[in-house]
């Protein structure tokens, strides 16, 4: 692509940032892409959007007062869980950890709350097993 094919102006490939609104919050991202330099319309790939992707769920999640998907793995690593086994004892499919873990997918709130019991050493992984057999 070289021409802006709404007014014919000059695309570049550069960085931008971009306001989101969620929920009343807005949210600033560091957006690359192919950009017109004069009606300044954005041409994003499938590439460009995958690479924020995770960015924006993070920010999204921290509105929702929901861990984020680094916070998610580090409470999964320091319980020692593999990303199987915590799918095995909480539920949401073999995958589901991978998938909170790379913003495929969002847990559910009663999961994130008892994963930051858990965090917070209100309650142990025993005491989850114990009622989860
Ligand atoms: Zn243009």
């Amino acid at each position: 692509m070289t021409n802006c094919p709404i007014c014919n102006g000059n695309i570049e490939y550069t960085t931008k940032p971009i306001v989101y609104n969620y929920r009343n919050h807005n949210l600033t991202i560091n957006q690359s892409g192919h950009y017109c330099s004069q009606c300044n319309e954005s041409f994003l790939s499938p590439k460009d959007i995958k690479a924020t992707k995770k960015e924006i769920i993070d920010l999204q999640r921290s509105i929702d007062h929901l861990l984020t998907t680094n916070e998610l793995k580090k409470i999964r690593k320091k319980i020692n869980l593999t990303q199987e086994d915590a799918a095995t004892l909480f539920g949401g499919g073999i995958r589901a950890f991978h998938k909170y873990e790379t913003a495929e997918a969002t847990q559910s709130k009663p999961l994130d709350i008892l994963l930051r019991l858990i965090d917070s050493n209100k309650i142990s992984l025993d005491d989850v097993r114990r009622v989860a057999v």
